[in-house]
């Protein structure tokens, strides 16, 4: 299975980044994708990306960070993308998306968000969505790029939602979101679209799976939510995984 969101390059993971990477694989972990979050952290994903086999990633500026970026930094990214453009490893643009739980201007991130989807337009690559309390603007602004494609990253909300998405072609990223009891209206809207349009992820060292809260999270707990996911669906983990692998190499590997 892939870790389809996963910051392994974080300094989370500087200590021990090969060895999670080796109990990750003994559990059946074959690659993952690492997301771009700032531009002076760029050269230091590729790096991480290209020291292992199965390691993808993408190039973005997460809406977190954008209080200390500039338009310099979209001008790196830009050129970048344009640098990487026969890079077999770098197949998706992000993370991007809209936080409105955080102090970073709305307007700024909804600019900044618009430019990716303009720069996935034109690469042609799918975009990776950061999404909190912004459903509806993610959903208009994605109305006006039809041919772009991506994935909600930790996808969490309603089955109108989610079908909206689906329609607008995009996947769900599947996360320790769903390990939580109180997620019912979420397994509910990933029931509602159906297995061919989910992915795995950890989003590690973030997101802790139930009963893990407050520790970093990693790679390695990636069965444990495709676990979650087989009994919601009623399945082997294993038809999960290749499902799941299947629709990764569908939007990513193109
Ligand atoms: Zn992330």
């Amino acid at each position: 299975m892939i870790d389809s969101h996963c910051h392994l390059d974080f300094a989370e993971f500087d200590a021990d980044r090969p060895q999670v990477w080796r109990n990750a694989q003994a559990k059946g972990l074959t690659g993952l994708l690492l997301p771009g979050t700032q531009a002076s952290r760029f050269s230091h994903l590729q790096s991480i990306a290209q020291q292992q086999a199965g390691f993808y990633y993408a190039l973005g500026l997460h809406p977190w960070f954008l209080n200390e970026q500039s338009s310099a930094d979209l001008e790196a990214l830009e050129q970048l993308l344009q640098d990487t453009q026969s890079d077999p490893k770098r197949i998706a643009i992000g993370e991007t998306g809209l936080d409105f739980h955080i102090a970073v201007e709305p307007a700024l991130q909804l600019r900044v968000f618009e430019q990716h989807l303009t720069l996935a337009q034109h690469f042609n690559l799918p975009v990776i969505v950061h999404h909190r309390k912004s459903h509806n603007d993610i959903l208009r602004l994605l109305k006006r790029y039809p041919d772009v494609t991506g994935v909600i990253h930790a996808f969490s909300g309603s089955s109108y939602e989610a079908e909206n998405y689906v329609k607008a072609g995009f996947m769900l990223g599947v996360g320790g979101t769903i390990t939580y009891e109180r997620a019912n209206k979420t397994r509910n809207a990933l029931l509602a679209v159906g297995l061919e349009h989910l992915l795995l992820e950890t989003d590690a060292p973030s997101m802790p799976l139930h009963g893990k809260q407050g520790l970093r999270n990693s790679p390695e707990h990636l069965p444990e939510i495709a676990a979650v996911l087989a009994t919601l669906f009623n399945q082997e983990v294993d038809s999960i995984s290749r499902q799941t692998t299947d629709n990764f190499e569908r939007l990513f590997l193109r």
